[in-house]
């Protein structure tokens, strides 16, 4: 590990009301009022006793953020992990923080460092409230730093700040020395760092930490034990109907029953398909996809089955067909309402013989295959339209889970765009990739008709087209931009013009009919050409 790897998002845990750094929880100050702050210290104490207090809170902080960094990372070196009390600085927001030279003998235990820090955030609190200062001001990034190595040498080291931007030089500029290196030099500024025992406190802490880690771990083991495999899905679900689907399937999962997933497109029923292979005792046996609805019935037959050679013209060698590359695994047959009569009637008979023939065999080989088969139609409609036969469909959805669409689980909207930018950063290779926090209402407002995998396609185009890294909402589709302000007025009618409630019903049944003219048209009781019109007025106006 070095100590440009730490991240700040990795290094901290997000939760609403909890910001935790590895147990230690976190509180975002604002630099206004820290500096109201410290005026008043320096103003109701006196300046000696205003430092004092503040190097040595800086210089406690310093102390545990050295121990945690010992505690949770192995370093490449002693100076890298002494280099990531720099980083650390950087990555909380108290300056640009760069070692310049680090000489550590830690046999010896002698330290040289020299340090530099742009933009101090101390030093523009104290320009805020007090002005240029005659000496230097960043007690609490000195005590921090002072704090931090001598924590990792083992003896005390200060660091003492050469030039300040608090006193009007362009950057500053601290040197650290152990304490026996400064020689007489200490005693004017040692009394600053000493604290009451602050090393025993911290060890204490990290003591305390280190159980609460143990306990943690312990707990973590306990509730992967309980829902098997559902820590390692990455993406959090906060939907009720989803995590009840996904309840289900990690249920079903662990019986060789056959399923029926159905749902809208890219409601991610093959994804969750998979999820039951993983978790399975299948899980080390194959997983065979197929869309049934993409292939012409003779294809689809020689592609489930298999074929000897010369079956058909252009059969010419036999092939082994899916059922059978399924063998001890599940074959996913997806779109399974699309299937026709005849291969209908041949895919019940090998679910219920467990056994399949090959186009232009006539011996059955065994098969051992478990089948997860997926719809977007509604199938019981279908069986009662006798497009669907009854039994094949009994004997597939002996448990039917039904994914619902993406407009009706809008809570997991935010875990999953934050999961797509993780890969998507990645795939990409745009390291900084994050979403401005106000596309997250455009997203959350729009109703998916593509469910899953349209937001997946819209977060990776607006990937494509953020600026610097950063996705903000010019960078989303038109459509979603319109969507969301034709929602936000929806509530107020009697605002708007008749010309302007036209245009945003017509825009909305068009949008209704993923952007198909003529259906829109007919829906809306007008020509197409009338639409064409309308639209292209709209246009106009803008
Ligand atoms: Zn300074």
């Amino acid at each position: 590990m070095k100590a440009s790897d730490l991240e700040l998002t990795e290094l901290i845990d997000f939760k609403d009301g909890f910001l935790n750094l590895h147990g230690r929880r976190l509180v975002i100050h604002d630099t206004h009022a820290v500096a109201q702050f410290r005026k008043e210290i320096i103003e109701k104490s006196g300046e000696e006793i205003a430092r004092k207090i503040l190097t040595r809170f800086g210089y406690f902080e310093g102390q545990a953020d050295a121990a945690a960094m010992h505690r949770l990372f192995k370093w490449d070196s002693p100076d890298e992990w002494i280099k990531a009390g720099a980083r650390l600085q950087s990555l909380q927001g108290m300056a640009k923080a760069n070692f310049l030279n680090i000489d550590f003998d830690a046999t010896a235990k002698k330290f040289y460092g020299e340090l530099k820090w742009f933009e101090s955030v101390e030093a523009e609190e104290h320009l805020i409230e007090l002005g240029p200062s005659r000496t230097p001001v960043c007690w609490i990034l000195c005590g921090y730093i002072s704090g931090y190595v001598s924590f990792c040498v083992g003896k005390d080291v200060y660091f003492v700040e050469e030039k300040c931007k608090g006193q009007g030089d362009k950057i500053c500029l601290v040197i650290g020395r152990d304490i026996d290196s400064w020689g007489n030099k200490t005693a004017v500024h040692a009394e600053f760092f000493k604290g009451e025992d602050i090393l025993g406190k911290v060890r204490e802490l990290t003591e305390e930490l280190e159980k609460k880690d143990q306990k943690l771990l312990a707990q973590q083991k306990r509730i992967e034990s309980i829902t098997p495999k559902l820590a390692a899905e990455h993406v959090e679900i906060r939907s009720e109907s989803f995590r009840r689907v996904f309840e289900s399937a990690a249920k079903v999962a662990q019986f060789d029953t056959y399923v029926l997933i159905s749902g809208e497109s890219g409601t991610g029923k093959e994804v969750l398909s998979r999820f039951i292979h993983r978790s399975s005792n299948r899980a080390s046996g194959p997983f065979v996809p197929i869309n049934c609805g993409a292939l012409p019935e003779t294809l689809l037959e020689g592609e489930l089955f298999g074929y000897k050679a010369g079956a058909f013209t252009g059969a010419v060698n036999g092939k082994k067909g899916l059922f059978e590359e399924a063998n001890d695994g599940i074959i996913f047959l997806d779109e399974i309402g699309d299937i026709s009569p005849a291969t209908q009637v041949k895919l019940l008979r090998v679910i219920q013989e467990q056994e399949i023939l090959r186009l232009g065999e006539n011996t059955p080989r065994k098969i051992n295959a478990r089948v997860i088969a997926a719809t977007n139609r509604n199938i019981q409609d279908e069986v009662a339209k006798g497009a669907f036969r009854e039994d094949l469909y009994y004997r597939l959805a002996v448990v039917e889970i039904e994914m619902p669409p993406l407009r009706k689980r809008m809570e997991d909207i935010v875990p999953l765009v934050r999961y797509f930018i993780k890969r998507l950063s990645k795939k990409l290779k745009i390291s900084k990739l994050h979403i401005d926090s106000t596309c997250i209402e455009y997203l959350t407002s729009y109703n998916w008709p593509g469910n899953i995998r349209e937001l997946e396609n819209t977060i990776e185009r607006a990937a494509v087209f953020s600026r610097d890294g950063i996705i903000t909402v010019s960078s989303l589709p038109q459509k979603i931009i319109n969507y969301h302000s034709h929602h936000i007025t929806g509530g107020n009618w009697e605002q708007l013009s008749l010309a302007e409630i036209e245009q945003q019903h017509i825009l909305a049944v068009l949008e209704k009919n993923n952007g198909n003219k003529t259906k829109a048209a007919e829906a809306l009781g007008i020509s197409p050409v009338t639409l064409w019109r309308k639209l292209a007025g709209f246009k106009n106006e803008k």
